[in-house]
């Protein structure tokens, strides 16, 4: 039986890219991932399917399981030889009880590891545009519980000497004590008038910042109705967050984001989302699944070297394409000397990944346009190979054939529409509805049976002219279409507009 290990993993304060290297490789690898509620959706999402994921709590008040529990939990799965990473918010040294579990993990003699996580003490403040040291401000620095009542008599922490007005202060876990915190520091010493901020959710897209001093941050928060986990950061380094501030001040910072593409297509899109500090909203409408006929698209796969050119219309099409080579035992020699046209971006892509580089990429995709480009490159006669979606327009084969070219379409692929039973409650979470393609609208509008009410007042956004054309016809009011139909031209087109949705 190959030996156990379990590994204590910092998994950083929430933003899925703060996550350490190390840490997304165990992860991926693991057999079992113990996690608790700190543990962002988006990192717990990175373990395989076959992975065993055990949730066990722990919220101020609310515990799943004991710590003796936990700590047996992970003694038992050690021994049963599996990989596995105990997932802890932040740093697992900070606060997180990983010595204890470690402590439990080395007197019963089961192999383990740490891998130190960024905490959020310094990265929530890093987030709300706080640097914890500053030369001109402070050059310390003490990072500590809140836990602890100071009106109690048995609180172990010096009070006296932790009221140092050259000291920035961060506390965790504190918003249940912040109110006698604040006057306790104010009692020791500390001018009223001290900048503090606290940040809620640091470094997700729901971080909201209230700032106040210590005199007035307990009703700050009250009235502001902001609630744990947040780090409470005292010091003059506060006052810079006026001209440091970055992750919630850009047009997507907080706001939720519906993304309506197949899970397939959606991951840049989404990891960009983040970055932003938005929130996307998984909403997959279509699905990509085989054509009907499903032997033409093999046939034409293995035929693509008899073309003088081949036509991608998307980056699932050029899947598709290399699924049937790859069955069929063959490669990217199979195209030979056909010459090869890409969309978008997107698609050459795709076809990059694969070895091939595309001979024309059209500077914009209309139909047209990709016709005018084909013609140009080909003559009377010449053969051309268009592998595309099932539902495609016909305007791209029709004017091929029209200027004598012998143009063969082959389905490559279909796009169903999915059912989502929570796309009413999506849609009323998200500020903004991101289309990809006329039939991610179609989906969308047949999801709602054509009450389009839940879309009012939202902001909607195309990946081009073709799908906003169809989202119009349909009776959406659109607001954004992107000047580059890709993905990042959708999320930049949506950041140059200043969105007022609700
Ligand atoms: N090991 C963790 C801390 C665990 S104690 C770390 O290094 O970050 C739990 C406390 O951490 C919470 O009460 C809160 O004060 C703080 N915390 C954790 N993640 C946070 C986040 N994303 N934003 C704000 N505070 C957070």
């Amino acid at each position: 039986m190959k030996r156990g290990k379990v590994s204590l993993v910092g998994a950083g304060p929430g933003d899925p890219g703060l996550l350490t290297v190390k840490a997304a490789r165990l992860i991926a690898h693991a057999d079992v991932l113990v996690y608790d509620y700190l543990a962002a959706e988006p990192i717990v999402a990175l373990a395989p399917p076959t992975c065993e994921r055990i949730y066990v709590g722990k919220k101020a008040g609310r515990h799943i399981m004991t710590q003796e529990e936990i700590d047996a939990l992970l003694v038992r799965l050690g021994r049963e030889g599996k990989r596995v990473v105990r997932l802890k918010g932040g740093d697992p040294f900070v606060f997180g009880r990983g010595g204890e579990e470690a402590e439990e993990l080395a007197a019963a003699g089961v192999p383990f590891e740490i891998v130190p996580g960024i905490t959020s003490a310094i990265a929530a403040p890093a987030y709300a545009g706080i640097p914890v040291t500053h030369r001109d401000h402070n050059p310390q620095f003490v990072v500590c519980t809140g836990h602890e009542d100071p009106a109690k008599p048995a609180s172990t922490i010096d009070w006296a000497k932790l009221a140092d007005p050259h000291r920035t202060i961060v506390l965790l876990m504190a918003m249940g004590n912040l109110r006698e915190i604040a006057a306790r520091l104010i009692a020791e010493g500390l001018a009223p008038a001290t900048p503090v901020a606290v940040v809620r959710e640091g470094t997700k897209p729901d971080q909201r910042t209230v700032t106040g001093t210590l005199a007035t941050i307990a009703d700050d928060v009250e009235r502001e109705r902001l609630e744990a986990p947040a780090v409470v950061v005292i010091g003059s380094v506060v006052e810079l967050r006026g001209r440091l501030r970055w992750f919630d001040s850009g047009a997507l910072a907080g706001r939720g984001v519906l993304v309506t593409r197949p899970p397939e297509d959606a991951r840049e899109m989404t990891e960009r989302l983040y970055e932003l500090g938005a929130r996307p909203i998984a909403a997959p409408l279509i699905a990509i699944e085989p054509p009907r006929d499903v032997e033409a698209a093999r046939i034409a796969a293995r035929s693509v070297g008899s073309y003088a050119w081949v036509v991608f219309t998307s980056r699932n099409g050029v899947r598709a394409c290399f699924g049937h080579l790859d069955a069929l035992g063959l490669d990217a020699r199979a195209f030979g000397g056909a010459k090869i046209a890409a969309i978008g971006p997107a698609t050459a892509q795709e076809l990059a990944s694969h070895g091939l580089r595309a001979d024309f990429v059209p500077e914009t995709y209309v139909a047209e346009l990709v016709a005018e480009g084909l013609l140009e490159r080909t003559g009377t006669g010449d053969r051309i190979l268009l592998y595309r979606a099932a539902e495609a327009r016909d305007v791209l084969p029709e004017r091929l054939r029209g200027a004598g070219r012998a143009c063969d379409v082959v389905a490559a692929y279909r796009t169903v529409a999915r059912r989502d039973a929570e796309l009413r409650e999506k849609v009323g979470r998200a500020h903004v509805l991101t289309f990809a393609s006329s039939s991610t609208v179609r989906a969308f509008v047949e999801a709602l049976d054509g009450d389009l009410s839940p879309a009012d007042g939202k902001v909607v956004a195309c990946i081009g002219p073709v799908t906003a054309r169809t989202a119009r016809e349909l009776g959406l009011r659109v607001d954004v279409v992107a000047d580059v139909y890709t993905a990042d031209g959708l999320i930049d087109a949506l950041e140059a507009t200043a969105i007022a949705g609700s």
